[in-house]
């Protein structure tokens, strides 16, 4: 029976990057410690009190048989791959694990080896394993799945501004005269800021949002202006945009004169981009396209919200800097209600650009290229040296695990078998690998049947530590009920194994006697993190637990001395590049990695489904969030559907040049004729030829691995496909 209601603990929802603000309360029942409910955090700066659909079921996710079934309680191992794992103890897991790495290293180079991390895990997590591989194995071979969600962010921001800082935040939304809503279906995506963005419109009916999606979506149907472009052509709208803006003279040349470079050449570009071509090109018209472009330059405040669509994409980091180039030419940056405002995705995947865990980045927003940047991350972290070279991405991580490069792969709370594109690939890499490691607090994934050891991790209302959201927030994550089974917290399963490699590597890189790896708790691995942020643009050495706890979730900087966070960056308009001026960036548009044809005359996109998240390994087991979606389909459109005599609920081929799905249709005004749309969450089981495995391929047996150059992030948003009657 339940007794007493315990006290209410803080922490922060483990889904999207809003990253809201909740209490949850626990109960005893039949004397054990669950999770009762949870609310919104009303003095949560990002939610205010506010919870989605998602949120507000978290403690569900909890309390389910299905949890109690499908959570790793313990670890598991198998000494061959035709073995099913059995029950291991601790220190049998990770003497297995750290032994095969280093034998590996020793053998083969650190290179032989890599880890595919995720948006999920804290910033504590994500620092020591960025540590483990940099630092103590000599590898810069550590990815994340946040590579699928913010790469192009990353770069877009950091190519035209400098460095890699959303300089908004989500009180603009409340001060902005104009949102320009731009690949976010903010609606599904980002649930909570999208209530704020109607409450904004609320209150103040003059608010004008437009949205530009290839989709009718939810969030579209709030616009004021909907530009329902074609699949991919957002450059041409944002250089279209720029002809008229110029033509019109709506720039604002004294701010372009004074804080930037580049317009002279963004201005020849732009101008081969007339309304006429513009509106073609993107399938829209040009009294469309002139609205846009007026309201945008005009508004006393534009704030740009952008996630995936531009993202996603083999023009992506271009798309990136192409709408950054708009905020700055009319001066729509630096300043209240106005900016460039990336939605990052998951949870932390800004916590992990932060501590640099990604295959391209250096600790602190350092870089590889940089060799000061280098030697100072070595002498810090008491390491010989840090390599230059980039590690491999996400994809071509998996491409050298399939072609033998690569031997060994330590996956971190993340579905790769069911998330990457072009699923084929993914599996046949899993399959060839010689060593998989799966650190997970999940059994039931679609990777699980690959690992060779599986290391169970705790998950949310369980773990410590802290997750920055899209806004540079940090906010605490704390643990309300023990973890369960032998779970342990990512952190801690990462240095136990750690320190084993630090004995078994014959060509050690550490400097120092002691470990590189002596932290007992989260706390003394985010002050070692604090330590090497101090003098860079995210400068966190003023702010501690201890405040976070007591005053509340802080935006950075916070550098010592600081009584705050900054709200706001670039408000006196000089920006972190060598001359302290931003930069218009002059690229061309360009079409999809791959067109439709004859052969596959249909494009396909992908995305979230409002009440699922990622592989729905919580969010499928509630059964409630099946109300509003309750099985996969495919979005077409009423003309697609009479033309190939297709019904609603009819099984149909869907096929690509990758492969083949099968899905009931569904007929929707959401997608315009030769278009369609799958969500990303389900996979599709069947058994292999080989060990009896149960591949899951989804949506993503479809769409392809071709990506952004810079950014090396894949177009998920685009594939060429064709549909036949089942
Ligand atoms: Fe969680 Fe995102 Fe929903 Fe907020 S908006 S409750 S962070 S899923």
């Amino acid at each position: 029976a339940a007794t007493a209601i315990n006290s209410q603990v803080k922490t922060t929802c483990c889904y999207c990057g809003v990253g809201c603000g909740m209490l949850v309360e626990t109960e005893q029942v039949s004397g054990k410690l669950r999770i009762k409910s949870v609310t919104g955090d009303p003095a949560h700066p990002a939610n205010l009190g506010r919870l989605c659909s998602k949120g507000a079921t978290l403690h569900l996710t909890a309390q389910t048989h299905v949890y109690e079934q499908t959570r790793a309680k313990h670890p598991e191992w198998r000494h061959s791959k035709d073995a099913a794992r059995t029950r291991a103890n601790w220190d049998q897991a990770n003497e297995l694990v750290a032994s095969r790495f280093a034998d590996i290293i020793n053998e083969h180079g650190p290179n032989s080896v890599a880890f595919y991390v995720s948006g999920q895990i804290l910033t504590e997590d994500y620092y020591v394993f960025n540590k483990l591989a940099k630092g103590l194995l000599g590898t810069n071979n550590i990815d994340t799945n946040s590579r699928l969600c913010m790469s192009s962010a990353v770069a877009g921001y950091k190519r035209s501004l400098g460095a890699d800082a959303p300089p908004c935040n989500y009180e603009d939304i409340d001060r902005a005269s104009v949102i320009f809503i731009t690949g976010s279906n903010a609606a599904y995506a980002h649930p909570v800021l999208f209530r704020r963005i109607e409450a904004a419109k609320e209150k103040n009916p003059a608010l004008k949002i437009i949205v530009v999606d290839p989709r009718r979506t939810d969030t579209a149907q709030a616009a004021d202006l909907f530009l329902q472009i074609l699949p991919g052509t957002d450059i041409a709208l944002y250089h279209g945009m720029l002809h008229l803006m110029l033509w019109e003279g709506w720039l604002d040349q004294t701010y372009i004169d004074a804080h930037t470079e580049g317009f002279s050449d963004l201005k020849a570009l732009v101008k081969n981009y007339p309304p006429k071509t513009v509106a073609q090109l993107c399938g829209i018209s040009e009294s469309e396209l002139f609205e846009a472009a007026r309201l945008f330059a005009t508004s006393t405040a534009t704030l740009s919200l952008y996630c995936q669509g531009l993202n996603q994409s083999t023009s992506g980091t271009a798309k990136n800097s192409a709408l950054i180039n708009l905020h700055l030419a009319t001066r729509q940056i630096g300043k209240a209600g106005a900016g460039p405002f990336s939605l990052t995705g998951q949870p932390n995947a800004m916590g992990g650009r932060e501590v640099g865990g990604l295959a391209n980045q250096l600790a602190a927003h350092r870089d590889l290229g940089n060799p000061a940047h280098r030697r100072e991350v070595a002498d810090f972290w008491g390491v010989t040296d840090v390599a230059e070279a980039p590690g491999l991405t996400a994809i071509p991580m998996f491409e050298a695990l399939r072609s033998g490069r690569l031997k060994a792969i330590w996956i971190v709370c993340t579905n790769p078998a069911q998330s990457l594109p072009d699923q084929t690939l993914v599996h046949q890499a899993l399959e060839a690998a010689e060593f998989v490691v799966l650190q997970e607090a999940y059994t039931n994934t679609a990777t699980a049947p690959y690992a060779d050891v599986l290391l169970p991790a705790t998950t949310w209302a369980e773990k410590e530590g802290t997750v920055t959201n899209s806004e540079r927030r940090i906010s605490r994550v704390n643990p309300v009920i023990a973890p369960l089974g032998e779970s342990k917290n990512d952190w801690q399963i990462c240095l136990d194994i750690a320190r084993l490699i630090e004995k078994k590597l014959e060509r050690p890189r550490r400097l120092k006697d002691s470990s590189l790896f002596n932290f007992t708790t989260a706390e003394e691995i985010w002050l070692e993190h604090r330590a090497l942020t101090k003098g860079r643009d995210l400068d966190i050495s003023g702010l501690s637990y201890e405040i976070l706890d007591t005053q509340g979730p802080a935006q950075w900087p916070y550098p010592e001395g600081a009584t705050e966070g900054q709200a706001r960056l670039y408000e006196d308009g000089i920006f972190p590049t060598a001359t302290g001026r931003a930069k218009f960036l002059t690229e061309d548009y360009r079409s999809t990695a791959e067109a439709t044809s004859a052969r596959y005359p249909i494009a396909l996109t992908t995305g979230r489904l409002r009440d699922q998240w990622h592989g729905m390994s919580r969010t499928g087991t509630i059964a409630r969030l099946f109300a509003h979606a309750p099985k996969p389909a495919i979005d077409l459109s009423a003309a697609d559907a009479q033309r190939l005599d297709l019904h609603n609920d009819e099984l149909v081929y869907v096929t690509s040049a990758r492969g083949v799905q099968v899905l009931p249709v569904s007929i929707t005004t959401s997608v315009r004729p030769s278009q369609a749309f799958v969500a990303m969450h389900w996979g599709s089981e069947y058994v292999a030829g080989h060990a009896g495995k149960s591949m899951s391929l989804g949506v993503n047996g479809l769409t392809s691995s071709a990506r952004d150059p810079i950014s090396e992030q894949p177009e998920l948003k685009f594939s060429a496909v064709k549909v036949t009657k089942a």
